[in-house]
């Protein structure tokens, strides 16, 4: 699926700022044993650690193989990698270490900031007084920046050191091979393209419901909440996706010329964030036949803080196109349902005909996130009377990708190809869209309503 537009400079190294931490560990270091483990891998590659943690050659290579060994990689490029990989403890802010760290890299680094935020904007400060290596790559973890203001400084510290296209902002979601299908689906068949307007759709929805809790994850998710953590990320990257008009070729630049064209023209349902979004938190409840506590009393939650675990905003993307189609977004955790899907629901026929009985439901493509598979809700004639309105689905699962998400992104970042990441002045947009529900919930404007674990959300949501 990811294209190569121009010939780039190959990465070599993997430098990984923030090694013992729990991206690196978790997703990062699994992600790379998978994509090596590929045809598409690299065919060689270089990991160098670092973080502040004083670890010797052995820990750290234990945490490499074990990382490796939890996706079944194994083979010849896994053990060369295992063999060679360094870890050097340093602090990532000093340019003296970073100068260090860069030393101990072969050819072009990907340097990975798997840092929290505020960490990795004064790594790249320091880095501004460090030699880059030609064809270095950036690679950045999503919260980019805190709101528009904050990713717009961010933008202008690594543009200064790297071209735009050697810069990675990570959004996983673009690798799912779901949101991906999205392009072979509207651009491959006729049918779809010429119905894909105001014209014939009335709403669409990209709801990501989870049935897991907090997991442990309240350092990082108790400062961002369900609005930033999901709908400020990944849901905007699929709005962009469906709302672009076709670009002239799925490479780097136009394809994310037109993503950047529809995230522009963006914004919160009518221009009233208080009224265009919802927000709400979890209470004790049981998922699955688990007892999960309420949010406020997860450890390491600071209920004063009113993070919201369910939110939803109502946006308009006013194009020619769009305009007037509310596309409503939706996120939350503890959800008994786990609904994660796409629905285009589509406007009902002009006149339904005298002689037919019955309720016409519109026509409904839904694309599932998790099961991947792609629904069409359509009406048919009833198995009884041959004029009563019957409705049936057609449905489909989709291939699964090459790779998990994580690892066809990361396949992006050592081929040097940009195509899947998110460019700097869509990062700075998607803030530019929800800045103003987050000052609108900072004032108290939108209640923060409550939900039991196990639910589908506060009953007063419902429909
Ligand atoms: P952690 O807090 O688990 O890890 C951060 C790492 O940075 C730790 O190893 C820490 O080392 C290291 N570090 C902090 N300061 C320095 C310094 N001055 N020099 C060197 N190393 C330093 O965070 P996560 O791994 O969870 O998150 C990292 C980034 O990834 C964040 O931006 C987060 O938003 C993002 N992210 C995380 C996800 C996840 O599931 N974890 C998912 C998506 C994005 P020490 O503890 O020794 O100080």
């Amino acid at each position: 699926m990811v294209v190569i537009e121009t010939e780039c400079a190959v990465i070599e190294t993997l430098l990984v700022l923030g090694a013992s931490g729990d991206l690196a560990g978790r997703l990062l270091l699994p992600a790379v044993g998978q994509l090596l483990n590929s045809v598409e891998g690299p065919p060689m590659l270089t990991v160098v650690g670092a973080g502040t943690e004083v670890w010797d050659e052995a820990t750290w290579r234990d945490r490499v193989s074990n990382a490796f060994a939890s996706v079944n990689a194994a083979g010849p490029k896994i053990e060369n990698t295992v063999a060679t990989t360094r870890y050097l403890t340093a602090d990532v802010t000093n340019p003296g270490d970073l100068h260090r760290l860069l030393d101990a890299c072969q050819g072009a680094p990907a340097i990975y900031f798997a840092l929290p935020p505020a960490v990795t904007a004064k790594a790249c400060a320091a880095l501004s007084e460090v030699p880059l290596p030609p064809g270095t790559a950036f690679v950045l973890e999503k919260p980019f920046g805190v709101d528009q203001s904050s990713a717009a400084d961010l933008n202008a510290i690594i543009g200064r050191l790297v071209p735009e296209d050697q810069i990675h902002r990570v959004d996983h979601f673009l690798g799912k091979s779901t949101v991906l299908n999205l392009l072979g689906l509207r651009f491959t068949n006729r049918l779809l393209e010429p119905l894909w307007s105001a014209d014939h759709i009335a709403t669409v929805d990209i709801i990501f419901d989870e049935p897991l809790g907090l997991e442990n994850r309240a350092r990082y998710y108790d400062g961002a909440g369900a609005l930033v953590d999901m709908i400020q990320s990944h849901l905007l990257q699929v709005v962009a996706l469906i709302a672009m008009d076709p670009p002239a070729s799925l490479y780097a630049r136009d394809l994310r010329d037109r993503k950047a064209e529809a995230l522009r023209a963006c914004r919160v349902w009518a221009g009233d964030p208080a009224a265009a979004s919802r927000r709400a938190r979890y209470t004790a409840g049981v998922i699955d036949g688990r007892s999960l506590p309420g949010y406020a009393d997860e450890q390491g939650v600071d209920p004063a803080r009113h993070t919201e675990t369910l939110a939803e905003v109502v946006l308009e993307v006013d194009t020619w196109r769009w305009a007037g189609v509310p596309f409503r977004l939706r996120s939350g955790k503890a959800l008994g349902n786990g609904r994660k899907e796409i629905v285009i629901t589509f406007k009902p026929v002009p006149r339904l005909l005298p002689g037919l009985t019955g309720a016409a439901q519109p026509t409904r493509l839904r694309i599932s996130m998790g099961p991947d598979r792609l629904a069409l809700d359509l009406n048919i004639n009833g198995p009884d009377d041959p004029f009563g309105i019957d409705r049936i689905t057609l449905d489909a699962d989709f291939n699964p990708g090459r790779l998990p998400a994580y690892g066809e992104v990361l396949d992006g970042v050592f081929r040097s190809d940009p195509t899947l990441s998110v460019r700097g002045d869509t990062a700075e947009e998607c803030w530019r869209i929800v800045d103003p529900v987050l000052r609108a919930w900072r004032t108290g404007a939108v209640p923060l309503d409550d939900y039991p674990a196990g639910s589908a959300g506060p009953s007063t949501w419902a429909g």
